[in-house]
C-alpha cells in the first residue's frame, strides 16, 4: 500500500523525469478505481511537447488510437458510457483524462478521477513553469505573477474535489482511497505554499509587496509563530525555549509578516535539527533596531552552502536537508520581507555544530 502510494508523497523533482511519474499515478489510479484502461493526453504547449501516456490494468501501454470511437469522444459528438470518463485537465486546453473501467464508474470513483486530473495538470504546469523560469530569468517578475495566477485554477479544484471526497460526499471510501486523498491533499498544501512563495517574491521583486506598517511589540508575533511549531517540535522531541525580554522597545514594520520571517526560521530550525535538539528564540534591543535570533542545535551549514542559502532553490545537497520536502525558498521570501521593513538577515553556522539565523528590524521612534 505505501509502496504504491510513494509516487504521489510528492510532486516530482526538477531532475525526475514528468512522464514515469504520471505513468504510475495513472497504476495508482487503475488500481484505485478497479478501471481497466487509463490514458493522459497534453497537447504540446509553449516551451513543451506533446505527451500522451495510456495504461492498461494489466500494465500494457495503450493509446487514443486503441480507444473505440475517441474522434467522436474527444469533439463531444458522444457522451462517454457509464463505464467510460473522459475529463478535461482544468488549465490545459486539449488536455485529457480518459477511464474505462469493466463494469460502471461510480461517483466516488469518478471523482477521484477529477482530482487525479486536476493533479496532473499541476504536475505538468507546474513543470512547464519551472523550465520557463530558467529559461527566461529576465522576464521571472511578470511570468511568475501570471503563472501562480494560473495554478490556482486547477488547485482550486483538487482542493474541491478532495475536501469534498474525504467528508464523504460522494459515498463511503475504502482505506486506500482514503489514504490516496490524503496524499494529494498534502500535495495541494505544499503547492499552496510554493505557490503563496513565489507570489511574494515576484511581488516583492517587482515592488508591489504592500508592508501594513505599524508599531508593534515583536514577542507577541514570535509567540504566536512558535505556538504553531510548538506541537511539531514536541513530537521530534525537540524543546523550543523563547527568551523575550519584558522590556523590548516596539518593532516598526508589519506585524503579519514579521511571524511570517520568524515560522520560517522556526520551520528550518526544526527540520534541520536532529531528534532532541534544542531551538532557541532570542530577542535582544541593539541601538535603533532589535534583534531577533533562532538558535538550534542541529546539523549546521557547510561552509561551501554558506553563500548560498539564502538564493532562490538553493537546497543543500546533504541528504538530512533532502529527506525534509521543500522548495529551496524559504529563506530567499524571509530576506525580501526583512529588506522590504527596513532590516537586515545574516546567520552564523558551522556544519555538525547548530546554526543561529538572526533578523534585525528598526525600532519604532
Ligand atoms: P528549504 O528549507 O525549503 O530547503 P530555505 O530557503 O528555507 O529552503 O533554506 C535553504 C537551505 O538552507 C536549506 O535547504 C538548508 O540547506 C539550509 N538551511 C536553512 N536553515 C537551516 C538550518 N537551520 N540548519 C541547517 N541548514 C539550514
Amino acid at each position: 500500500m505505501n509502496t504504491a502510494l510513494h509516487t504521489w508523497n510528492q510532486l516530482p523533482g526538477d531532475d525526475q523525469p514528468l512522464e514515469p511519474y504520471l505513468r504510475k499515478g495513472l497504476q495508482q489510479l487503475l488500481e484505485a478505481t478497479t478501471g481497466r484502461r487509463a490514458c493522459l493526453v497534453f497537447p504540446a504547449q509553449t516551451g513543451q511537447p506533446a505527451l500522451t501516456i495510456g495504461q492498461t490494468a494489466a500494465g500494457t501501454p495503450c493509446a487514443p488510437a486503441d480507444i473505440p470511437g475517441w474522434e467522436r469522444l474527444a469533439s463531444g459528438q458522444e457522451p462517454p458510457s457509464d463505464d467510460r470518463l473522459l475529463l478535461s485537465l482544468p488549465g490545459i486546453e486539449g488536455g485529457w483524462l480518459y477511464l474505462e473501467a469493466s463494469q460502471p464508474l461510480d461517483e466516488s470513483r469518478r471523482a477521484l478521477a477529477t482530482t487525479f486530473a486536476s493533479l496532473a495538470a499541476l504536475a505538468r504546469e507546474t513543470r512547464r513553469w519551472k523550465m520557463a523560469f530558467h529559461m527566461a530569468r529576465a522576464e521571472k517578475a511578470q511570468y511568475v505573477s501570471v503563472i501562480s495566477h494560473e495554478l490556482r485554477l486547477p488547485m482550486t479544484s483538487i482542493k474541491g474535489y478532495t475536501d469534498l471526497l474525504l467528508k464523504g460526499m460522494t459515498g463511503a471510501l475504502n482505506e486506500m482511497q482514503t489514504n490516496f486523498l490524503g496524499v494529494i491533499r498534502n500535495n495541494v498544501e505544499r503547492m499552496s505554499g510554493l505557490i503563496s512563495d513565489l507570489s511574494d517574491l515576484s511581488k516583492a521583486e517587482s515592488g508591489r509587496l504592500k508592508m501594513q506598517s505599524q508599531a508593534f511589540p515583536l514577542a507577541m508575533q514570535v509567540q504566536k509563530a512558535a505556538e504553531t511549531w510548538q506541537q511539531a517540535c514536541a513530537e521530534k522531541k525537540q524543546t523550543l525555549h523563547l527568551e523575550l525580554p519584558a522590556d523590548l522597545p516596539m518593532v516598526q514594520g508589519d506585524p503579519q509578516r514579521v511571524a511570517q520571517i520568524v515560522s520560517i526560521l522556526l520551520k528550518n530550525a526544526h527540520l534541520y535539527t536532529p531528534a532532541g535538539g534544542q531551538i532557541t528564540v532570542r530577542a535582544s534591543a541593539a541601538g535603533d533596531m532589535v534583534r531577533l535570533s533562532v538558535q538550534d542545535t542541529g546539523i549546521g551549514i557547510a561552509s561551501e552552502d554558506a553563500e548560498h542559502v539564502f538564493e532562490q532553490f538553493f537546497r543543500s545537497e546533504d541528504q538530512r536537508v533532502r529527506d525534509h520536502p521543500g522548495w529551496g525558498l524559504g529563506l530567499s521570501v524571509a530576506q525580501a520581507l526583512t529588506r522590504l521593513m527596513g532590516g537586515e538577515i545574516g546567520f552564523e553556522s558551522k556544519a555538525e555544530n547548530g546554526s543561529t539565523f538572526w533578523v534585525r528590524l528598526p525600532a519604532a521612534p
